[in-house]
This record gives C-alpha cells, structure tokens and sequence, in this order.
C-alpha cells in the first residue's frame, strides 16, 4: 500500500530536507477534500465543477490524440495556440500581444507562476504579495530565495490602500504578485484600484506577476481589466492565465503567461527546466477553445452567476450573513456577521465531520495575522449538490 500524505509529511520532516517544504503544512484543499471523501460529505470546498466543461473542447482533444503527433511540442508551446492565445486578449481584452515572442504555454497557471517566480528572481530580492493568497504562492517565493512582504487584505470589501502599497514596497522589491479576480475574496478589482497598483509598480521600477486565472468569471455585468493595460504596465507585468478555469476543465493544466520578449525569455527559460512542455492534443484543443466567441462565454458566466445566486439566496434564508461574490467560483460565509461564535477552522472541521459538508477556511490563505471569521464556499455545484451543501451548513451552524 502507498503511503498517506500524512506519512509522507512526517517522513519529510524527520530526514530534513528542503526546510522550505518541510515547514509547509499540507495544502488545504487536499485537507478538506480528502475530509471530505472520508466522510462522505458534499464537498464545497476545493474549486472545480463537478460537471466537465465544453464537450466540444474535449472531443477536439480526444480526435487530435489519435490522429495528431503525441511527441514533445516545441518548448514555448505550439504555434497556433501561441497564436490563439494572443488574438483571444486581443479580442477580450484589447491587449497587443505578439504570440510567436510574448506568449509562452505552460503545464497550468501553476507553473507558470513557478517559471515567473523563478526565472525573474535573485535570491534575496522582496516579493510583495497579497493576503489573502493563494497557496502555492507563498512556498515558491521562499524556494527562488525571495523575501515575501505582505500586503493585508480585509473583509468585506478587501481594499487595496496607497499606504499599504507605500508600507510594502521597498528599494529592494523586484516582483509584486497579485491575483485578479481574487481568490479566495470573489472580488474583482476596479480601475481605481489597479491604477494605485500600477503606480507603485512604475514608481518603484517593479515587475508584476498578475495571476488572472478568473478573469472570464466574472458576475453582474462586471468587465476584467488586466493589470498588463493600465498605463506603464505593459513593459512590466506578466500576466497569467488557465485553460482549466475558461472552460471548466481544471484537471487539463494548461496556463499561459503573456509577457514584453525580455520578461517572456526569462520565464520560458525556468519553464524549459520545470516541465519543458506540456500535452500537444490538449494544446491544440484549447486553440480551438479560444477562438471562440461571445456566445460561448456569456452563458458560461450566467450559468456560473446563476448557481452563486441560488448558494447566496438559499444561505440567506436559513439566516446566513454572506460577502459580495463579483467573480470566481466562490462565495464567502461571514461567520461573525452570521452570528457563528466559533472561528474558521472550527466551523470548517465540525461542518465536514459532523454536518457532512466541506468547505474552506479563509485563515488558510494568510501567512500572518489571518482572518478567522470568514469561511470560502465554492458554488460551481449541480443545483441538487448546493441545495443540500445549504441545508448541511444550517445543520453545522445549529452545532455551534
Ligand atoms: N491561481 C489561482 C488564483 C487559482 O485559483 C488557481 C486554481 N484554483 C491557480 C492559480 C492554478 O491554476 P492551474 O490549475 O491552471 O494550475
């Protein structure tokens, strides 16, 4: 039998090797959704739909695998999805990318911002980074040797201040990482904001690192703007994106950074060490994916504002206080606000083993001073599975 996570954590520790992972906890998605399978419960915590996405994609996949080569594809990606992916933000987002030297394909946005922490860092140089965070940020900063400063962000709007900026940014910060639609926070930051953003990053002569794997789910009319088009930005930033998350198919891993040629050589260059590249089908099935147009993107979003509005009306009725959700999968339960006298993680633990529903603690995602009132639910679930994820959350909050 293969060993636990569990065991594996322990034996890490006891053999002393990498400090920086040995120091980390388990990830907290794999905590709860293992929790989850133990205890038969409805999983609302970890962020994939549990129908598969564009059934037209798939079978663009799955006929490109038989009759198209499965060898390795050049290392920056193929041609026409290089190609794609630069017309696609053309068309959505009014960026000017040229594909063939400003696009680089990566196995998900998770190693692409591997390959960006890695291929733009010194050892020693600061990081500004965000809290809340997404979780693989914070252990690869530490492993390229970068110094994390954090900016905090709190409920219910998570404002992004002058000040903050001013108090995290330094002579020495080389890179800012920052995630827009933010995850865990469902918020969608506005010009205004980004505009505070840029500014620091020109002032301080910055680079950024802008994770916009959510910017196609985005609710109530909502446009994304992408760091890259704020003025003074396009030479500096690099910008994210998934495959998983635009068509629902988070398993696929296919990311795409969109950077200036210097910025974009420097991050293939890590890409080309990490995983050099990554499945041709899936490639080319994505082109495919992203030439397509309005009509596949405006019901998708609906579909998703949909499900987040029944999560959002059913929890209100059982009394629930919840957080504005303006974009990504996810919902917040306020549970100070709800009246909830238990922190995150104790409400997490006893809803999933005693209420049978999973969901995720919001402290997870600070690396310091977190917040603890404040639980994540993710809502891209079959009507039936959040109907009852509602009812197992009342039972949770009788519990406490
Ligand atoms: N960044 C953020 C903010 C995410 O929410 C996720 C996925 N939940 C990722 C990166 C990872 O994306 P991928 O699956 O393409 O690696």
């Amino acid at each position: 039998m293969l060993d636990s996570d569990d065991t594996l954590a322990v034996k890490a520790q006891r053999t002393g090797f990498n400090p920086v992972l040995t120091a980390q906890p388990r990830t907290i998605f794999d905590v709860m959704s293992n929790l989850a399978r133990e205890m038969d419960a409805i999983n609302l915590g970890q962020g994939f739909p549990d129908q598969d996405g564009s059934a037209d994609v798939r079978a663009f996949a799955a006929e490109s695998l038989m009759k198209d080569s499965n060898q390795y594809p050049p290392s920056l990606g193929l041609a026409e999805l290089r190609l794609a992916v630069a017309d696609h933000y053309r068309r959505f987002h009014g960026l000017d990318l040229d594909g063939m030297t400003e696009v680089v394909v990566t196995s998900g946005a998770t190693e692409a911002l591997a390959a960006a922490i890695f291929g733009l860092i010194t050892p020693g140089d600061e990081v500004v980074m965000f809290q809340p965070l997404y979780d693989a940020y914070l252990p690869l900063v530490k492993m390229a040797g970068g110094v994390p400063r954090f900016v905090r962000l709190e409920p219910p709007h998570w404002k992004i201040t002058a000040q903050a900026l001013d108090k995290a940014f330094s002579p020495k910060t080389k890179l800012v990482l920052f995630n827009n639609p933010l995850n865990p926070s469902a918020i969608v930051y506005d010009a205004d904001e980004l505009k505070l953003l840029a500014e620091a990053c020109v002032k301080n002569d910055v680079i950024a690192v802008c994770d916009e794997v959510w910017e196609h789910l985005v609710y109530d009319g909502r446009k994304h703007i992408p760091l890259m088009a704020l003025p003074g930005m396009r030479e500096r930033t690099v910008k994210i994106g998934s495959a998983g998350k635009i068509f629902s198919l988070t398993g696929w891993k296919i990311g795409f950074v969109c950077a200036a040629p210097p910025l974009a050589a420097a991050v293939a260059k890590a890409h080309a060490f990490m995983t050099f590249t990554t499945p041709p089908n899936l490639q080319r099935a994505v082109a495919y994916g992203m030439a397509k147009d309005d009509s596949y993107f405006a019901p998708m979003r609906a579909g998703f504002q949909r499900s987040r509005d029944r999560l959002a009306a059913g929890l209100k009725a059982e009394g629930f206080a919840i957080l504005p959700s303006q974009g990504t999968y996810f919902l917040l339960l306020d549970l100070e606000a709800s009246g909830i006298d238990a922190d995150d993680w104790t409400f997490s633990q006893r809803a999933v083993k005693e209420a049978g529903v999973a969901t995720i603690p919001v402290s997870a995602f600070y690396a310091q001073d977190p917040i603890t009132t404040v639980v994540r639910l993710c809502f891209c679930k079959q009507d039936a599975t959040l109907d009852a994820g509602i009812e197992r959350l009342a039972r949770a909050r009788k519990l406490l």
